[in-house]
C-alpha cells in the first residue's frame, strides 16, 4: 500500500507513544517533510493530503500537546476522506495500556480505524466517576452486551479501545438499544468531567464549556430547544405553494453561477425524496456548491414558494440529515450550539452520554411520589427528552422532568417555612382602640384591601412566631401606609423597625411618609426617632443613628442597603421591612434579618403574579393580596404615538402643566452611546428646555447622579420647582408624585411589559386624570405587542399574565426568582396543573418525612440540596 501512508502512521503512533513531544522525527516532525512530499506524490496521494499534511506538520511544533493530538486527529480523518484504502491497512499498534475487546466485524467503510489514540487511555470509567464503592472494574464494558459492543467504541467513557474517527453510526435512542440494556441503577458522579468521554479532549471540552456544559450531569440536563419531528414529514409531491415546511430530500443537483453583471451569484439546487423534486435557491452564497453534497440528504425549512410555474424555496434554512434519523430517531433533537460546534457532532456526543448514562442514574424520586404523580423513570424520562420515540413520550418525559423541577422548588420553600417557624418569635398585642384611633389620625380611610393586610398582620405579631408576610399590591395601592402602620404597632411597646428600599429616592420618600403617619403631635414617636440611612449620609449623621439605634434611642430607621453594608446594630430589632423585594438579592433580605433575633419580616412587591406562581416561589411566606387602589382612582388611558406625532404628546403635557400638574419624560439611556441612536436623558434634557418647552421649567434625573443629587432634584420635583422631570429609569419604583398626571415614555419599545408598568404607575397616584404616552423609536415598533397590551389594559395582574405566557417569568421575577429561572428548563411557571400536582406531592411528602430521613428519601434529600445549592434556599 501506500508508502508514505505507512510513514505518518508510524509518526503519529510514536508521537502518541511520547505524549505529543515532537520528537517521533529528530527536530520535529517538520523535518519529515522534504522527504515525505515527495514519497506522497510517488504514491499519488491526492493533492489536497499533501498540502494538509505539510500544513500540519509545519504548524505542529507550535502547539500544545492536546492540539498536536487534535491535529493529526483531524488530519488523520482527512487523509481517510480522500484515501479510504488508508483504513484498510493494518490497524495500528497501541500502547499496552491498549487492550482491545473483541472486535466485532466491521466493514473499513463503517469504521476506519485511528491511528490516534488519545494521548493517555485511561481506566475505563474514571475514578472520580464512580462513587459508593463502585470500583472501575465493575463497569468495565465486559458488561457490555455483543449487540452493543459495536458502538462500544463510541460510548462516552473513554474506551479501552482505540476510539474510531468516525465515532459508529448514530444508534437509534429506542430503550431497546440502551447501552447492555444496563437495569443496575448504580449512583455515578455527575460532577464527573466531560473529558472522561471518548472523543472529548481537552479543546473539544473547552468548546463544550462556552455552552455551560462542563459535566456529565450538566450533559443530561442539556436539553435540545427543539426537535425536528421528521415522522411528520409531508412527501414533496405533497407540497404546495406557500405553505412554511421541513422537507427532506436527497440532493441530486448543486450549481452556483454569476446574476446581473456578476455581481451577485445564485446557488440552485434540487432536492428529491423519491415522490418528487423540489427546486432551491440562495443569493450569494456561492460556497454552497461546497458544503452541498449531490447524494446527501438535507432537510430544508422555509416557505414554498413559484417561480416560473415550478415550486421553489427561496433562501431555505437547511441541515444535513444523518440517514439513520430518517428511519430511527423519528424525533431528532436539536440542540443550542457556539462557534465550532456543529449540531450533528453535539448529537452524537449527546447520544453517546444520554444512551450509556441516563440508563444508570438512580431515580431519586421515590417510588410512591413517582406513582402517586404518574410519571415515567428518571432514566428513561431523559432518554425521552433527548431522543423520543414518539411524542407521547416526549410530553411525558418532559412532564416528568419539569415535575422534578418544580417539586423541588414546593419542598425547598416548605423547608424553608418550617424552619422559620420552628423558632419562637415576640408576641405584640394590639388594643383595639388604640389602633382605631391611629388609623382615625390618618389623612384617609383605609380600603378594605389594606384594612385586611393590616388585621392579617396584627394576626401574626401576636401569633408568637416570626411573621414572613409577602404583601402584593399593584402599583399605588398603598402598601407604604400598611406598613407604617404595623411599624407603630411593634414601636408602641418600644421595640425597633427597619425599612429597606432599593433607592434612596424611595428610601427619602418613605422617610417621608413614615414621619407624617408616626411623628404628628400627639404622635407616637419624637421626629428624631425616624432616622434615614442612605450611601451619602454624612458621617457625622451615621454615627449619631448607630449609637441611636444600639442604644435603642432611635426607633425607627429607613434606608438603602446601607442599611446591611453599614455595621449598623440594633438594641431591639423586632419589625424588618423589604420594599420591593425583587430588587434585592437573598443575601441582603437575610442579611438585615440577622441583625434582629426573629423579627417579623414583611416583603413587599408590586409585581402581580398568579396565585399559583406566588404559591411555587413564594410558598414559605404568607400572602397578602391588595387588588384594590383607593377611591377616586380613575384609569390611565395610554397611547402609542409614532415619533411622527411626538408634537402632539408635547401638547398634552403643555395643557397639564397649565392646569398645574406635571409630567414625566422618560428616556432609555443616560447618555448616547455611539453604537446607539437611542435618545438619551441628558441630551434630551437640554433640547427640551431650550427647543421645546423654553417657558417651563424642567429637572433632569439619571442614574449616574450621586444620591444626594438625585434626592435633591427629585425633592424639588414633588415641591412643584419643575414642571416636567427628564429621568431614565430610576423612578421606575416606588415614586410617588400625586401632582404628576402625564407619563411620556420614549423608546417605549426598548422597556418591558414589567417596567413599562411600573413607569406607569408612576402617574394616577391622585384623583386627577392621568395619561400614559408610549412613543417608540421607529414607527414600525408601534406594532410592538408590549405596547398594544399596556394600551389595552391598566390591570398589573392581566400585564404579568400576558408577559409570563408570552416571555417566561424572566423580567417579572427579581432577583431571588433569577435563580430559579436558570433552574428551571423544562417546567413552565404558567402551568398551573403541573404546579399544584408537585405542591400536593411535596405537602404529602413533608406531612410524612419533614427531615427527609427515610431511606427512600435519602437520595432525594441530596438531588435538593443540589437544586438549591447548598443553603440558597433562604428565599426571604
Ligand atoms: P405603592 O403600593 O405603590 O407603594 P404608595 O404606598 O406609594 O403605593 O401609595 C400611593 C399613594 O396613595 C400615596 O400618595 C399614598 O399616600 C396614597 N394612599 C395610600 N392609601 C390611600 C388611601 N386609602 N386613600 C387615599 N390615598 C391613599
Ligand atoms: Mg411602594
Amino acid at each position: 500500500m501506500h508508502q508514505s501512508i505507512e510513514k505518518l502512521r508510524k509518526f503519529f503512533r510514536l508521537e502518541h507513544e511520547n505524549g505529543y513531544a515532537n520528537t517521533a522525527v529528530i527536530g520535529g516532525l517538520a523535518n519529515a517533510l522534504n522527504l515525505w512530499e515527495g514519497e506522497a506524490r510517488n504514491d499519488k496521494l491526492p493533492e489536497e493530503i499533501v498540502q494538509a499534511t505539510s500544513a500540519t506538520l509545519r504548524a505542529y511544533s507550535d502547539l500544545d500537546p492536546a492540539s498536536r493530538l487534535e491535529s493529526l486527529k483531524s488530519l488523520w480523518k482527512q487523509i481517510l476522506e480522500k484515501v479510504p484504502e488508508a483504513a484498510l491497512q493494518k490497524r495500528p499498534v497501541h500502547t499496552k495500556a491498549d487492550h482491545q475487546p473483541p472486535q466485532p466485524q466491521r466493514t473499513p467503510a463503517q469504521v476506519a480505524p485511528l491511528p490516534v489514540p488519545e494521548p493517555e487511555a485511561p481506566p475505563a470509567v474514571p475514578a472520580e466517576a464512580v462513587v459508593q464503592g463502585v470500583s472501575a472494574a465493575e463497569e468495565k464494558p465486559d458488561s457490555v452486551t455483543p449487540e452493543q459492543a459495536q458502538t462500544s467504541a463510541a460510548i462516552p467513557v473513554k474506551p479501552a479501545t482505540a476510539p474510531t474517527t468516525r465515532p459508529a453510526r448514530v444508534v437509534p435512542g429506542r430503550a431497546e438499544a440502551r447501552p447492555g440494556g444496563v437495569t443496575s441503577k448504580r449512583p455515578i458522579a455527575l460532577n464527573a468531567s466531560l473529558t472522561v468521554l471518548a472523543g472529548v479532549g481537552p479543546r473539544h471540552a473547552a468548546m463544550l464549556t462556552r455552552l455551560g456544559l462542563n459535566t456529565l450531569g450538566d450533559m443530561l440536563y442539556n436539553f435540545p430547544h427543539r426537535y425536528e419531528d421528521y415522522s411528520q414529514l409531508k412527501p414533496i409531491r405533497d407540497v404546495f405553494y406557500g405553505q412554511s415546511l421541513t422537507v427532506i430530500g436527497e440532493v441530486t443537483m448543486v450549481n452556483s453561477h454569476p446574476l446581473r453583471g456578476g455581481k451577485m451569484t445564485i446557488t440552485e439546487a434540487v432536492i428529491n425524496d423519491g415522490t418528487a423534486g423540489l427546486r432551491l435557491t440562495w443569493f450569494n452564497q456561492p460556497w454552497l456548491t461546497n458544503t452541498l453534497k449531490v447524494g446527501e440528504a438535507i432537510s430544508v425549512s422555509g416557505k414554498v414558494e413559484q417561480y416560473l410555474g415550478r415550486l421553489v424555496m427561496n433562501s431555505p434554512d437547511w441541515e444535513p440529515v444523518e440517514v439513520e434519523n430518517l428511519h430511527t430517531n423519528r424525533i431528532v433533537p436539536i440542540y443550542p450550539l457556539t462557534a465550532n460546534v456543529t449540531q450533528k457532532w453535539l448529537r452524537k456526543l449527546m447520544h453517546q452520554v444520554v444512551a450509556y448514562w441516563a440508563p444508570k442514574l438512580t431515580d431519586h424520586l421515590p417510588e410512591t411520589i413517582r406513582q402517586a404523580a404518574d410519571l415515567p423513570e428518571l432514566g428513561i424520562a431523559l432518554l425521552q427528552a433527548h431522543f423520543p420515540d414518539s411524542e407521547a413520550k416526549l410530553q411525558a418525559a418532559r412532564q416528568r422532568l419539569a415535575f422534578d423541577e418544580i417539586f423541588f422548588l414546593q419542598t425547598g420553600v416548605l423547608r424553608q417555612r418550617r424552619d422559620w417557624q420552628s423558632v419562637p418569635g415576640r408576641i405584640f398585642e394590639v388594643e383595639q382602640a388604640w389602633l382605631e384611633a391611629r388609623l382615625a389620625a390618618l389623612p384617609f380611610t383605609l380600603t378594605s384591601t389594606q384594612k385586611k393586610a393590616l388585621a392579617d398582620i396584627r394576626l401574626d405579631l401576636g401569633s408568637g412566631k416570626p411573621m414572613n408576610r409577602l404583601l402584593q399590591g399593584d402599583v399605588g395601592s398603598g402598601k407604604t401606609v400598611v406598613a407604617a402602620m404595623a411599624a407603630a404597632m411593634v414601636n408602641q411597646s418600644g421595640a425597633q423597625a427597619a425599612i429597606m428600599a432599593p433607592t434612596s429616592i424611595l428610601a427619602n420618600q418613605h422617610f417621608g411618609t413614615f414621619h407624617n403617619v408616626l411623628a404628628d403631635e400627639n404622635g407616637l414617636l419624637k421626629p428624631d426617632q425616624i432616622r434615614l440611612l442612605v450611601g451619602d449620609t454624612s458621617d457625622r449623621d451615621k454615627e449619631d443613628i448607630r449609637a441611636g439605634l444600639a442604644s435603642g434611642g432611635i426607633k425607627i430607621v429607613i434606608g438603602t442597603h446601607a442599611l446591611i453594608e453599614d455595621p449598623v446594630t440594633f438594641a431591639d430589632l423586632q419589625y424588618v421591612v423589604v420594599d420591593e423585594q425583587h430588587r434585592f438579592g437573598v443575601e441582603q433580605r437575610a442579611s438585615l434579618r440577622s441583625k434582629g433575633t426573629n423579627p417579623h419580616l414583611l416583603v413587599m412587591t408590586a409585581t402581580p403574579i398568579p396565585r399559583s406562581l406566588a404559591l411555587t416561589l413564594y410558598g414559605d411566606l404568607d400572602l397578602s393580596i391588595m387588588d384594590e387602589l383607593p377611591p377616586g382612582r380613575l384609569s390611565i388611558p395610554t397611547h402609542i404615538l409614532t415619533p411622527q406625532e411626538r408634537e402632539r404628546a408635547y401638547a398634552l403635557v403643555r395643557s397639564q402643566v397649565k392646569s398645574g400638574h406635571q409630567a414625566f419624560i422618560i428616556y432609555p439611556l443616560v447618555e448616547e452611546s455611539e453604537k446607539s441612536e437611542l435618545l438619551a436623558a441628558t441630551q434630551e434634557h437640554e433640547h427640551l428646555q431650550k427647543e421645546i418647552f423654553p417657558e417651563l421649567k424642567l429637572g433632569l434625573l439619571h442614574g449616574r447622579m450621586k444620591p444626594d443629587e438625585k434626592d435633591a432634584v427629585m425633592l424639588a420635583f414633588r415641591e412643584k420647582q419643575y414642571d416636567i422631570l427628564v429621568s431614565t429609569t430610576v423612578v421606575e419604583v416606588g415614586v410617588d408624585v400625586p401632582n404628576a398626571t402625564v407619563m411620556l415614555i420614549e423608546g417605549a419599545n426598548h422597556f418591558g411589559l414589567a417596567q413599562l408598568h411600573q413607569l406607569r404607575g408612576r402617574v394616577g397616584r391622585s384623583d386627577a386624570q392621568s395619561y400614559c404616552l408610549l412613543i417608540p423609536d421607529h414607527e414600525d415598533a408601534a406594532e410592538n405587542e408590549r405596547l398594544k397590551a399596556m394600551a389595552e389594559t391598566n390591570d398589573g395582574f392581566v400585564l404579568a399574565e400576558r408577559d409570563l405566557h408570552q416571555r417566561g417569568p424572566g423580567e417579572f421575577l427579581g432577583t431571588r426568582q433569577a435563580g430559579y429561572a436558570t433552574s428551571l428548563k423544562m417546567a413552565s411557571l404558567t402551568d398551573i396543573q403541573l404546579i399544584e400536582k408537585a405542591r400536593t406531592q411535596a405537602q404529602a411528602l413533608f406531612a410524612r418525612d419533614p427531615e427527609l430521613k427515610a431511606p427512600e428519601n435519602s437520595l432525594l434529600a441530596e438531588a435538593l440540596g443540589r437544586f438549591w445549592g447548598g443553603g440558597k434556599g433562604d428565599v426571604s
